[in-house]
């Protein structure tokens, strides 16, 4: 079986000035995922690669480079499912870590639980040696600016997914040689949130999904809305109702803008290795491995090709 890697860098009307550095962004992490699975690595660690390469682009809402809460304060949120065992591990509100998805993956395989939230997940942290980072560490100056520009909750939100201003959550999905399917997800959330507040993004069925009898999905969008419409969970139940991965995507995200006005995007892959990226905001930096082609975009409908 030919192994498939799809990442996106979040879904908003990503500004001139931020489209080529998230095009570049979204490659450079699915070559890093792909070249897991090319050297024998399974989904779950091409996933985990992928997401690891954004968190470390500031140009991406993830790690370095995350939204501002109310306080001025980062607060991270990431998961990471396998579905090959349903297994998965989720972190949230975590301050001073750099690659949440890794902390997610730990609480996945080394504690009985599926979520971690705050202090616990520092500790917990601590306890295996994750290394924490000051937290100023990881927040960019161009996050800085946008902070200052929109200090309140409701303007940052309403701009956000109505006018689809904020700079944006990170997730990949991957199919291996095994026929194993997984999916990660991992954000700093909506920018001036308030203290506390946890989205979609490390909430199992919502943020992501992956199943290897279904397929695998990781959300982007307006966390309140995918968490009501249990987004990622959404569309795999309309790929069990025999509706291709292209299709199951369009109609979840249709309905979640029909019933609660909400705008997001998604990567999906199935175990057969179809995969679809799809969004209802004006831009959504994605991209793609498939044998030795690397398909990327960012417009609707664009889908351009580069080699390995
Ligand atoms: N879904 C994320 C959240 O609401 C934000 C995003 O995808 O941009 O936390």
């Amino acid at each position: 079986m030919s192994s498939v890697l799809v990442v996106h860098g979040g879904a908003w009307a990503i500004p001139e000035e931020l489209a080529r550095p998230s095009v570049e962004g979204v490659k450079a992490a699915a070559r890093a995922g792909s070249s897991v699975l090319r050297s024998g690595g399974s989904a779950l660690d091409a996933v985990e690669a992928a997401v690891r390469a954004m968190e470390d682009n500031t140009v991406f809402n993830a790690g370095h480079g995350a939204t501002l809460n109310a306080d001025g304060k980062v607060e991270l949120d990431a998961i990471i499912m396998d579905g090959k065992t349903l297994a998965s591990g989720a972190v949230s509100s975590v301050k001073n870590i750099a690659n949440p998805v890794s902390l997610a993956r730990a609480v996945m395989e080394k504690t009985s639980h599926v979520m971690l939230t705050d202090t616990g997940a520092n500790l917990f942290a601590e306890s295996i040696g994750i290394r924490t980072v000051p937290a100023d560490e990881l927040v960019s100056d161009f996050e800085k600016k946008e902070w200052e520009k929109h200090k309140n909750y409701v303007t940052g939100v309403i701009e956000d997914f109505s006018f689809q201003r904020d700079h944006d959550t990170v997730g990949a999905v991957a199919l291996d040689s095994s026929g194993n399917v997984a999916c990660a997800t991992s954000t700093g959330g909506i920018r001036n949130k308030m203290v506390g507040r946890v989205g979609d993004s490390p909430v199992i069925g919502c943020g992501g999904y992956a199943d290897n009898s279904l397929g695998a999905v990781s959300c982007t969008g307006h966390g309140e809305s995918i968490l009501k419409v249990t987004l990622a969970r959404l569309i795999l139940s309309h790929v069990e109702q025999g509706k291709s991965i292209a299709d199951a995507s369009k109609l979840a995200l249709k309905y979640m803008s029909d019933r609660v006005q909400g705008g997001g995007g998604a990567v999906v892959v199935s175990p057969s290795g179809q995969w679809a990226a799809t969004f209802t905001t004006q831009r959504m930096a994605w991209a793609a491995v498939e044998r030795d082609e690397l398909w990327y975009g960012l417009e609707q409908n664009e889908r351009l090709k580069d080699q390995l």
